[in-house]
C-alpha cells in the first residue's frame, strides 16, 4: 500500500523534503530526486548533476525540460507517457528502465523510481524517488552499453510466462573474425559498436536489443507481422552497408513447444547457420514443419508423441552385477520409442533431435517418473535396489531441473539413495560450481550421481575431481579386449585404484566375454554391466531374469 504523504507537504516545506533526501544521498550510490508537477521544479543532487550535465539554479532546482534534454530521445515518449499518468490519472507509483545520456555523450541505463505525494486535496503534488546506475550494471554489455544475455534470458521468461506473442531474432554479423585479421581487433571492437549503434537506432518501443556473446545480437520483439520484421531488417541492412552484413534467423515465441530461452535461441542459432552457410547476408523464418528437414517426418512425430504424454516412448532396463558376488546390484533404464511408421527406434536416433528441439527435458523427465514406478515395484520383492537414469548435458541446463527431479521423486515417496543420475557429457560441466550445486541439492536426499562414459570427449580423472560424484561409468571401448590389450588393461587399473582412494565407485561397460570379466575381476571395479550378463530388456523380461538369478 502506498502511504499517504499529504501530511508531509502539509506540513514541511519541500526545502525540508529536499534536504532530507540530500541527507539520505550520503547514505547511497542512488541520485535522490524531487519534482513538484505544477511548477516543473526538479531538485537532483549534485552528483548526479555533474555526471549528466544537468543546469542548476544555485539550490539544486532545474525545471523538468531540463531532465528531458539528456534522455535518450527514443525513450522520450515512453516517458512522457507515464509522468502523463502520474499526474492524471492518479498513477501512485513510477519504476521505468530507461536511458539517460551522460557528460560525455555516453548513454546509461537507469532505473528511475518515484512515489507521487499528494496535497490537503489529495492531488497529485509532486514525486520524489532515487534513480540508479548500477542497479543495472550486471545487465550491462560494457563493449556497446545494451543489455547482455543474461537480461536476454529473463526478458524471455517474463515473454514467455505472459504469453505474448512476437518474434526473437538472432543477428550474427557476418565476417567478424576476418575484419579482424584483415584490420585488427580494434577495428572489429569498431564494427560490433556501430551495429549496436544501429540495432538500438532502429529499435524503438517494441524490439528490445541485446548483444549476447561475441557477434551475437538478439532483439526480443511484439512485432508479429513478419513483413514488419523484414523491413526492418532491411533498413538495418542499408545502415550497414558500409560497415558489414548480418545472418539472422528469426523464430515466433509460438513456435517453440519448451518456452525457455535456451530453447528458442537454440533454434534461432541453428538458422542462423543455415543463412551463414547459404552465402550469408539474408534473414531466415523458423518453419515449424521445416527443422531438421532430413528427419521431418521424424521430428513431427515425435513433437506429437511428446505432447500426448510421451507416448511411444518405453525403458528396457539393462542389469548391473556386482563383480564380487555377480549380485544384481540394480538396473539402467534406457529408452526407446516405437511407432507404426518407424517401428522400434534407438537413442542414437532420436535423441539427438530431443535434445536439439529441447524436447529431451520433457521426455527425460518423464523417464524418471516411469524409471521410479518400475523400480518402486522392484524394491517390494528387492528392498536394496536401484535404478540408474540417463540424463544430458541439455537436460542439466534447465535451471530448475534439480527442483523438477526432486519434486518427482517426493511424489513417489521414492528414497533418493535408491537412485542414479548417470550424466552423459560431463566434459561440457566446465561451470563446476554451478553443477556442483545441483548435485548438492540431490546429494542431500542421497541421489548419486555417475559419469558416464569415462575416457571418450575429453573426460579426464584430474577435470572430474572438481564434480563432487559418485561413479564412473568406463566407456565400453576400453573394457573390450581388455585381455589382449595392455593399455586398456592399465588404464582401467590405474582409474579404478585413484577412484578406490578418492571413495568412487567405478562400473565398467559393455562387457560382452567371459575372457573380458576375468580381467575385470583381478581389478578394483566394484559393478559391470555388459551384453555378456544381459541385454536391456522391458520391465517382464526383468522380472523373470531377478527370479532365475536367485534373487
Ligand atoms: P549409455 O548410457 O552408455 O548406455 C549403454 C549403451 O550401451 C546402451 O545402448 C546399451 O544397450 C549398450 N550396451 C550395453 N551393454 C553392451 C554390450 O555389452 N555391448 C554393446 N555393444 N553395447 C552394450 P542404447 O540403449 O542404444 O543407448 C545409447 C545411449 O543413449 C546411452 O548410452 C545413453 O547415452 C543414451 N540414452 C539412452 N537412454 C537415455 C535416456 O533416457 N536419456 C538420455 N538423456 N540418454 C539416454
Ligand atoms: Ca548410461
Ligand atoms: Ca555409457
Amino acid at each position: 500500500m502506498i502511504r499517504d504523504f499529504s501530511k508531509i507537504v502539509d506540513n514541511y516545506s519541500i526545502d525540508m523534503l529536499v534536504d532530507f533526501l540530500d541527507a539520505i544521498n550520503q547514505t547511497t550510490d542512488d541520485y535522490m530526486y524531487f519534482w513538484e508537477f505544477k511548477t516543473g521544479r526538479f531538485w537532483l543532487n549534485e552528483k548526479a548533476r555533474n555526471r549528466f550535465a544537468i543546469p542548476d539554479d544555485g539550490e539544486g532546482y532545474c525545471n523538468i525540460s531540463d531532465i528531458l534534454e539528456i534522455v535518450h530521445p527514443k525513450d522520450v515518449n515512453g516517458l512522457r507517457e507515464d509522468a502523463r499518468k502520474l499526474i492524471h490519472e492518479n498513477k501512485d507509483t513510477h519504476n521505468m528502465e530507461y536511458r539517460w545520456i551522460d557528460k560525455d555523450g555516453n548513454c546509461v541505463w537507469i532505473s528511475c523510481r518515484g512515489v507521487v505525494v499528494k496535497d490537503q486535496k489529495n492531488m497529485p503534488y509532486g514525486m520524489f524517488g532515487r534513480v540508479s546506475d548500477t542497479a543495472l550494471k550486471q545487465y550491462i554489455d560494457k563493449r556497446t552499453g545494451l543489455f547482455n544475455k543474461e537480461r536476454m534470458n529473463e526478458r524471455m521468461s517474463l515473454i514467455f510466462d505472459s504469453e505474448k506473442k512476437g518474434h526473437f531474432l538472432l543477428l550474427g554479423i557476418d565476417n567478424l573474425k576476418e575484419i579482424n585479421n584483415t584490420y585488427g581487433r580494434k577495428q572489429g571492437d569498431i564494427v560490433i559498436k556501430q551495429v549496436a549503434d544501429v540495432l538500438s537506432e532502429h529499435a524503438s518501443t517494441p524490439y528490445t536489443v541485446f548483444r549476447l556473446d561475441g557477434d551475437y545480437f538478439c532483439i526480443c520483439s511484439f512485432v508479429t507481422d513478419k513483413d514488419r520484421i523484414v523491413s526492418f531488417y532491411k533498413n538495418i541492412q542499408e545502415d550497414l552497408k558500409d560497415v558489414c552484413t548480418l545472418s539472422v534467423g528469426v523464430v515466433a515465441y509460438d513456435d517453440v513447444e519448451i518456452k525457455e530461452s535456451v530453447i528458442i535461441y537454440q533454434y534461432a542459432e541453428q538458422l542462423m547457420n543455415a543463412v551463414k552457410n547459404n552465402g550469408k547476408n539474408s534473414i531466415a523464418f523458423y518453419d515449424k514443419n521445416a527443422i531438421g528437414s532430413a528427419n521431418m517426418g521424424a521430428v513431427d512425430e515425435l513433437r506429437e508423441s511428446v505432447a500426448n504424454n510421451c507416448e511411444g516412448f518405453y525403458l528396457v532396463y539393462q542389469p548391473q552385477i556386482k563383480l564380487g558376488d555377480t549380485s544384481v546390484y540394480g538396473v539402467e533404464a534406457l529408452l526407446r520409442y516405437k511407432s507404426d511408421k518407424y517401428g522400434v527406434k534407438y537413442p542414437d536416433e532420436f535423441i539427438p533431435i530431443l535434445e536439439r528441439t529441447g524436447m529431451i527435458r520433457v521426455v527425460g523427465l518423464w523417464v524418471l517418473e516411469q524409471a521410479i514406478k518400475d523400480c518402486i515395484e522392484w524394491r517390494k520383492k528387492y528392498p536394496d535396489f536401484h535404478v540408474s537414469i540417463n540424463m544430458s548435458y541439455e537436460q542439466l541446463k534447465d535451471y530448475k531441473i534439480a527442483e523438477k527431479v526432486l519434486d518427482i521423486i517426493d511424489k513417489y515417496n521414492f528414497p533418493g539413495n535408491a537412485l542414479f543420475i548417470e550424466l552423459t557429457e560431463s566434459m561440457h560441466l566446465q561451470d563446476f560450481v554451478h553443477y556442483n550445486e545441483i548435485f548438492a541439492k540431490w546429494k542431500e536426499v542421497g541421489i548419486e550421481i555417475a559419469v558416464d562414459d569415462f575416457g571418450t570427449g575429453y573426460s579426464s580423472l584430474a577435470y572430474l575431481s572438481n564434480l563432487n560424484i559418485d561413479e564412473i561409468k568406463i566407456d565400453r571401448c576400453f573394457v573390450s579386449e581388455i585381455q589382449n590389450s595392455s593399455y586398456n588393461y592399465r588404464l582401467i587399473k590405474n582409474i579404478t585404484e585413484l577412484a578406490r582412494e578418492t571413495n568412487i565407485r567405478v562400473c565398467c561397460e559393455g562387457v560382452e566375454t567371459a575372457d573380458e570379466l576375468n580381467v575385470l575381476r583381478g581389478l578394483e571395479a566394484e559393478l559391470a554391466q555388459g551384453y555378456y550378463f544381459a541385454k536391456p530388456m522391458p520391465k517382464e523380461d526383468l522380472d523373470n531374469y531377478l527370479l532365475q538369478n536367485n534373487m
